[in-house]
């Protein structure tokens, strides 16, 4: 599988602001870097950058592997790519629609049609082959898409948002078959969602971009667990922010104080729902009220009002009674929780 680096790629479109300043990125060959972030902070135009359908401004070159292929046109890439909107013809068939960048490419139909049926095969689609595109559902014609983008074996797999527009429960079993896939094809994939669950669980690496420029690139992980700043940290699941005051190898954190290794100040705290502990009273560093519990099934979701302090949000597995009005007390787990000065 072959490697992409991006070189001082920005991109400038005539009569408007930067869209996407220069961004110097180097994506290993076989894996699955998923570009995340909110509409229009520069996700699309990267893409469309490796793709070849847009020109990074001048200076900025696109590589895969040793190759230069900055001032390549798309179809000399030999990239797939996948959209948001199917992009199918739909008056053709599903086998057709599949075969055509074969045609294109002019290779013998014997060959065609032998990798036609591997290819639907392989997306679960061999009983839909003569079936029109108007006549498949839109999880149906996502996987056409994904099977015509695939046929011509590409490079490079590029894919726009290809669940957005699909209902929850089939962008969840479409997700998982996506993983499968680029998994199986060991293919290096670029993947563009504006959705933190599926950057999550489809990136080995994720790119998080706000306003034109990289926040953070890193692991699941580490985005999760170290977000690099507040912008990062709300973005990616949701974060409390706790205030608290370092001095002698102590941390108050309004009337409690726990063992703290870090230089003196003020900190700001951050801190995952999940990693803040119910416990006694004795063991806690943190009474307050619950405001609200919201019974989730796989764990319950309480807001809790701290006697000082802003509002936190705490997650307990398991089968918890608490309600509106419960004294409860929380622990901060040092190893839980991320500074920032
Ligand atoms: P995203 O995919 O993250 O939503 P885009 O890459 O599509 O964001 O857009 C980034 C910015 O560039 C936006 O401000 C958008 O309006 C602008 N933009 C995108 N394409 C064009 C274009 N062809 N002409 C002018 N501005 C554009
Ligand atoms: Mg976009």
């Amino acid at each position: 599988a072959v490697p992409i680096r991006l070189e001082r790629c920005g991109k400038t479109f005539a009569g408007s602001a930067r869209a996407l300043e220069p961004l110097d990125l180097t994506i290993r060959g076989g894996e699955t870097i998923v570009f995340l972030g909110p509409s229009g902070c520069g996700k699309t135009t990267t893409l469309r950058i490796i793709a070849g359908l847009e020109s990074p401004d001048p200076g900025g070159r696109v590589l895969f592997g040793e190759e230069d292929v900055t001032a390549l046109p798309i179809e000399r890439r030999n990239v797939g790519m996948v959209f948001q909107s199917y992009a199918l013809f739909p008056n053709m068939t599903v086998a057709e629609n599949v075969a055509y960048g074969l045609k294109v490419r002019k290779l013998p139909r014997p060959e065609r049609a032998r990798r036609v049926e591997e290819m639907l095969d392989l997306m679960h689609l061999g009983e839909f082959a003569g079936r029109r595109i108007d006549q498949l559902s839109g999880g149906q014609r996502q996987r056409v898409a994904l099977a015509r983008a695939l046929v011509v074996r590409p490079r490079v797999l590029l894919l726009d948002e290809p669940l957005t527009a699909l209902d929850a429960k089939l962008r969840d079993s479409l997700r998982l078959e996506i993983d499968r896939l680029l998994r199986g094809l060991g293919i290096t994939a670029v993947y563009v969602t504006h959705d933190q669950g599926e950057a999550m669980a489809l990136g080995d690496r994720i790119v998080v971009m706000a306003k034109g420029r990289v926040a953070q690139i890193g692991t699941p992980r580490e985005i999760y667990y170290q977000p690099a700043d507040g912008f990062v940290a709300d973005f990616i699941g949701t974060m409390n922010r706790l205030g608290g005051t370092v001095q002698g190898g102590m941390l108050s954190i309004g009337a409690a104080s726990l063992p703290w290794s870090g230089p003196d100040g003020a900190v700001e705290l951050l801190v995952r729902p999940e990693d803040l502990a119910l416990a006694s009273e004795a063991d806690g560093h943190l009474g307050g009220s619950v405001a609200a519990a919201v019974f989730l099934g796989d764990r319950t979701r309480l807001v809790v009002e701290p006697t000082d302090g802003p509002a936190l949000t705490v997650d307990t597995l398991g089968r918890s009674e608490l309600g509106r009005g419960d004294r409860v007390w929380l622990r901060v787990d040092p190893a839980r929780v991320l500074a920032v000065p």
